[in-house]
């Protein structure tokens, strides 16, 4: 059965990734920090429940000995608020400490996927072309996050492993304190479609509900 983990999926757009890829037919790790809420979430779902704070590289590495196998992993965990280092500390540096920890159960996969969540928001081409909102911090984290994306691209170019980008859109989370115009399911989709790209998909893409994401 393809194995997948979930980073952040107590809540969100991560639990409905969760959700999605448990429909996919999927055996899923629901990652969060918290023990109580995440144990909530898998048992309100059916997924495994990991502790996993992506800051914290203990907690990461004990995440990867508790899996013996892992197909699909998806970076969903992120802060919007605070200063940079410590938004970084999630959102680009998390992303790393998870990414290089379960590297080793994802290149023993014939099917690899790792699928980045990032923004729009975080577009080089869209800061450039339209007014976007100014931030220091969450906007230049996801503007990192696909550089690091494109660097994965070139460690595993050798690999059956696809790693992309994703933008779920503007989505009702507690991120955007609920302000969104999608529902975090049709944020999912996205995710999940990369998540089950067949052998043929792409790999080192950024893309959205509608195709492809300009970086
Ligand atoms: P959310 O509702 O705020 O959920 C974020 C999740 O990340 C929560 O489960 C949170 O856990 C977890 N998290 C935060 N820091 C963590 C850490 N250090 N270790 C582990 N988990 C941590 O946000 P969302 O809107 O679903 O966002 C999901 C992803 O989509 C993010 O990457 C976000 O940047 C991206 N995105 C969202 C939107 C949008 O409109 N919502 C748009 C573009 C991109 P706690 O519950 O413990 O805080």
């Amino acid at each position: 059965m393809t194995t997948a983990l979930v980073t952040g999926a107590n809540k969100g757009i991560g639990l409905e990734i969760v959700k999605q890829l448990i429909a996919e037919g999927m055996d899923v790790y629901l990652g969060a920090r918290d023990v109580e809420r995440g144990e909530k979430a898998a048992a309100d779902t059916g997924a495994r429940f990991v502790q996993i704070d992506v800051t914290d590289p203990a907690s990461v590495a004990s995440a990867a000995e508790k899996l013996d196998r892992l197909d699909v992993l998806v970076n969903n965990a992120a802060i919007s608020q605070g200063e940079i280092r410590e938004v970084f500390e999630t959102n680009v540096f998390g992303v790393i400490t998870v990414t290089d920890a379960m590297l080793p159960l994802l290149r023993q996969s014939k099917h690899g996927r790792i699928v980045n969540m990032s923004s729009s928001v975080g577009s080089l081409a869209g800061m450039v072309d339209s007014p976007s909102p100014t931030s220091f911090s969450y906007v230049p984290s996801k503007t990192a996050l696909n550089a690091v994306t494109l660097q994965y691209v070139r460690v595993l170019k050798d690999t059956s492993i696809k790693i992309n980008a994703a933008c779920p859109g503007y989505c009702r989370t507690d991120l955007n304190h609920n302000t969104g115009f999608r529902t975090p399911a049709q944020g999912a989709a996205i995710a999940v479609r990369l998540a089950t790209l067949g052998d043929d998909g792409p790999t080192g893409g950024f893309y959205d509900d509608e195709g492809v994401v300009a970086w």
